[in-house]
């Protein structure tokens, strides 16, 4: 008793068929795989020509200044392991043309950290100037 998983109807209303994963049946459920991908903006990211983008400004970094990380929060240092990334965050400007900066992984996944934060911080601020 209790080991068999009873099958669930799909949650979208009139839909006869029964539920597979999240909630629906395979049809809906790839519906909302299709839905998800089209809202999401850091799938932007993931297209050939922003990569092509990217990889362009991580050449032309390293023709100028060589392996070399200008550093985020921490003093530039050499680095063979760059990446260039969006000076304002995907999620923040919700699309993938913005201006490029070149950090190695480390900095970049760091300023990422931090960028989500900054959103609450920059919040607070405007609260305590305006109240
Ligand atoms: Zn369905
Ligand atoms: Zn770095």
């Amino acid at each position: 008793m209790g080991n068999r998983v009873t099958a669930r109807p799909c949650r979208i209303a009139g839909c006869p068929e029964l539920a597979e994963r999240v909630g629906r049946c395979p049809a809906h459920a790839a519906e909302l795989d299709r839905h998800q991908r089209r809202t999401t903006p850091t799938k932007v990211t993931r297209t050939s020509a922003e990569q092509r983008r990217r990889a362009r400004v991580v050449a032309q970094h390293r023709r100028v200044h060589g392996d070399w990380c200008p550093g985020f929060e921490v003093e530039a240092h050499q680095s063979s392991d760059l990446t260039a990334d969006h000076v304002v965050s995907v999620a923040d400007a919700g699309h993938g043309r913005g201006p490029l900066a070149v950090l190695c992984r480390s900095c970049n996944s760091r300023k990422n950290a931090r960028s989500q934060h900054s959103t609450d911080d920059v919040d607070n601020d405007l609260d305590e100037v305006t109240s």
